[in-house]
């Protein structure tokens, strides 16, 4: 309603000439203008408290008080705001549920907490993979609702590039995912998937390859034992038969090569040689293997030197490690032509310890690097016919890193050598001496 500013003053100025005009009538004019300007002030006062009482809960009446004048037009503006606010808390509302019904039909968990990491809101798929309760689980802290130690570390790195797996705590034979997002003030949003079929499937696949080669491997050992006595006895063989026979008898040390590293895999991954906490005197292990590289190189008269600097106890496996170091360097002789220079390096520093091996062979072309370390790739094929490995090398050296909370790094260029590093945390480095030394 538009409101008639000059009309309303025009309509006050009268009435409180009429009480003016009143007064003087009995002999007192200022009496009336007094009584007229307290009437309309009373008046004003009354409006005044009930837009109070109004504002004060405005739903519980509903419509806003009536009036006349400025009053009036303010009551109805006031009544058009809250019918805005009103239908705009509606619109947000509906949104909101819209967005949180959609969320709850997901079948991934979505969890959102503070900046203090307390429990805000979750959808219903959070509710039933980690157990969480609407009526005493809002505004906890996360990590008393979830209680690993690998959460805990997790949820505080605030590095959240890769995700974690974890049980869940509270159906201990669901597999989850764990993938945090930040936003806003350091709050986050933790979207939980169940990758429990997942995890079988990965799991039948490594029990499958375990189980065949453990099967393949004694017939293998029979015929590669009957084939190196032929071998032995060469001369015995009518000559058309000698040839064949040498070579069955290389194929078959070469499967039994390749047997034994699918075992050592798959016995790395299902972490059946778990990451033992016995320090390693890695200045020793290297150093055999330095040994081993030199008999392996043997007239290719390779140079190899070994340094070690720093701490050279570690906590680790001692078998895996072994394995992993003779990889890399057996690498580098078998990838650098003879008389080539093999650099093997142990070093620590305060962030953690680094074995590095460097060659001055054939190199890699780097855009083969990123997949060296999958089963069976080979970077140029052609180029390694010769060489007889097995393709599960690096594969080996990049699950044990894993298991010892380490990663490769790899450099190389072709032509110009390579460079493999190993990374290991500084917590893995050990302060005592071994207590037994397995060499
Ligand atoms: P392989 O048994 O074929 O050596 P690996 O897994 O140990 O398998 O290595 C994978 C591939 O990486 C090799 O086939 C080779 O192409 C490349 N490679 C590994 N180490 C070196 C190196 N020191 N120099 C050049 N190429 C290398």
């Amino acid at each position: 309603m538009q409101y008639n500013w000059s009309r309303y003053l025009r309509l006050i100025l009268a009435g409180i000439g009429g009480t003016t005009l009143v007064g003087w009538y009995f002999g007192a004019p200022l009496y009336g203008l007094l009584g007229g300007m307290t009437l309309y002030l009373w008046w004003t006062l009354l409006q005044a408290r009930r837009l109070h009482q109004w504002l004060g809960n405005p739903s519980a009446s509903g419509e806003p008080p009536q009036s006349v004048g400025m009053w009036g037009s303010i009551f109805d503006s006031l009544h058009k705001l809250h019918q805005g606010h009103l239908s705009k808390q509606d619109t947000l509302r509906s949104r909101i549920n819209r967005v949180q019904d959609s969320t709850n039909s997901m079948r991934e968990g979505v969890i959102m907490t503070n900046t203090k990491g307390e429990m805000e809101w979750w959808n219903d798929a959070a509710e039933y993979l980690l157990g969480f309760r609407r009526s005493t689980d809002k505004g906890q802290y996360i990590q008393n609702l979830i209680r690993s130690p690998a959460f805990k570390a997790y949820f505080e790195t605030r590095d959240y590039a890769e995700p974690l797996e974890l049980n869940s705590p509270a159906k201990p034979h669901i597999q989850l995912e764990f993938q945090i997002n930040q936003f806003g003030d350091d709050d986050r949003l933790l979207v939980v998937k169940d990758v429990t079929r997942l995890h079988q499937l990965e799991q039948m696949r490594r029990d499958f390859i375990g189980n065949v080669s453990h099967e393949m491997r004694t017939p293998l050992t029979v015929i590669s034992g009957y084939l190196e006595t032929m071998v032995d006895h060469g001369d015995q063989l009518p000559a058309k038969w000698r040839r064949a026979i040498q070579t069955m008898a290389t194929q078959s040390s070469r499967m039994e090569a390749l047997i034994t590293d699918l075992i050592l895999l798959s016995m790395i991954e299902t972490g059946e040689h778990s990451a033992d906490q016995e320090p390693t005197d890695i200045e020793t292990m290297i150093g055999q293997i330095g040994n081993d590289a030199r008999a392996l190189s043997g007239d290719k008269g390779h140079h190899i030197d070994i340094t070690v600097t720093g701490q050279p106890l570690m906590r680790g496996d001692h078998k895996q490690l072994r394995s992993a170091f003779s990889n890399l360097v057996f690498n580098a002789v078998k990838y650098t032509p003879a008389g080539g220079q093999i650099s093997v390096v142990w070093s620590t520093n305060r962030d953690g310890a680094h074995l590095s091996v460097k060659d001055t062979g054939i190199g890699i072309d780097p855009a083969h690097i990123p997949r060296l370390t999958e089963r069976f790739y080979r970077a140029d094929p052609s180029r390694h016919q010769d060489t007889g490995g097995t393709g599960l090398g690096l594969a080996i050296v990049k699950h044990v890193l894993i298991n010892h909370d380490g990663h490769l790094e790899i450099h190389s260029n072709i032509g110009e050598g390579s460079e493999f590093i190993c990374h290991f945390p500084k917590e893995r480095l050990a302060e005592s001496a071994p207590e037994t030394s397995v060499l």
